[in-house]
């Protein structure tokens, strides 16, 4: 049963809220309470729920502070805001805040609670889909383009703030034109996504894989330095050439890749510097017969 999460310190309005519950329509949902904020922000981070409640009023810290800390930690369940009337400004802030919607305190009937939450469940749906949308390549399922220009930049910053090191993997994979050509273009496209699949398998859960272009991909590895990334690529090209492709109804193909890869801050200051030189590493690999990695400190005393 999809479970909402109550973060109220009133008992008596976590009870009449319970009691709306039972009366709802046509949605079936379990409430569960937390009644501090310290209780609650970690469970809705949890994103064991599928909607909260959350009232403005929680002690010296307030809801507004909640949805600002839960959202900047990327919260994603749809939140609907409670206040105790209705003159105030907090509605609006809460809305700004994140909220998908609100609810004055002494005006909530069961079919207004009812209607709330099915209209936040389903804006929140609507968003989630734009933001799947918007930031991901729709052949792999990897990050697109644009969404790793902004995590490079947010990382970049989050390594230099901290003194941590930040690795850029470009990856391509080698003659893939071929495969396109002797096999047709779905193929072209089966292996793109199996190899992206790996790439993403073989990463820990806090690097990033985008697909940089056709057939190139790029790894963002979170604090980590030139030997471990090295370690990291070598690991993911061997990965990649040990097993072939299997192509469903079609061909098995062994495939290579190439890699380059620079590190913030020993290789770049900068994150435009960072990917031209894990770029020209790239290049460099595959001018070096491919199927290899090449990291940018290799090529600096010959350029
Ligand atoms: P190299 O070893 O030098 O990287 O050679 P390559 O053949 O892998 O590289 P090249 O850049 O010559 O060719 C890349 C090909 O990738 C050309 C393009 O048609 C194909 N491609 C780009 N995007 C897609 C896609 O989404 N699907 C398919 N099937 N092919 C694509
Ligand atoms: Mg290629
Ligand atoms: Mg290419």
């Amino acid at each position: 049963m999809r479970k909402i999460l109550m973060i109220d310190d009133d008992r008596l309005q976590f009870r009449i809220t319970q009691a709306h519950f039972k009366s709802f329509q046509s949605e079936v949902y379990e409430l569960e309470w937390a009644a501090t904020y310290e209780d609650g922000l970690p469970r809705l981070l949890s994103g064991d729920y599928t909607a909260c409640l959350l009232d403005y009023q929680l002690g010296p810290r307030d809801g507004l502070q909640l949805i600002r800390e839960a959202i900047s930690a990327g919260c994603r369940t749809p939140i609907v805001f409670l206040t105790a009337d209705s003159s105030s400004q907090v509605d609006i802030e809460a809305m700004n805040a994140g909220a998908l919607d609100y609810l004055v305190k002494g005006e909530i009937t069961p079919r207004s609670l009812e209607r709330s939450l099915r209209y936040a469940l389903k804006l929140g749906e609507t968003m989630e889909a734009l933001r799947q949308l918007a930031t991901r390549d729709q052949l792999t399922g990897l990050l697109n383009r644009r969404e790793l220009d902004r995590i490079l930049n947010e990382e970049s910053e989050r390594a230099q703030r901290f003194g941590q090191p930040l690795a850029l993997v470009m990856v391509d994979i080698d003659h893939f034109k071929a495969v396109n050509d002797a096999h047709g273009h779905p193929a072209g496209d089966a292996v793109l996504r199996e190899v992206a699949k790996r790439l993403a398998a073989l990463l820990r859960t806090v690097d990033r894989v985008a697909r940089y272009g056709g057939e190139e991909f790029a790894l963002v590895l979170v604090q980590t330095d030139r030997r471990a990334a090295l370690v990291v690529a070598r690991q993911i090209a061997e990965a990649i050439a040990a097993e072939p492709v299997v192509i469903e109804g079609g061909p098995t193909l062994a495939l290579t890749i190439s890699a380059g890869l620079a590190v913030l801050p020993a290789d770049a200051s900068r994150i435009e510097l960072l990917v031209s030189a894990a770029d020209r590493a790239l290049y460099a690999a595959k001018h070096g017969g491919r199927n290899q990695v090449i990291g940018y400190h290799e090529l600096k005393s010959s350029v």
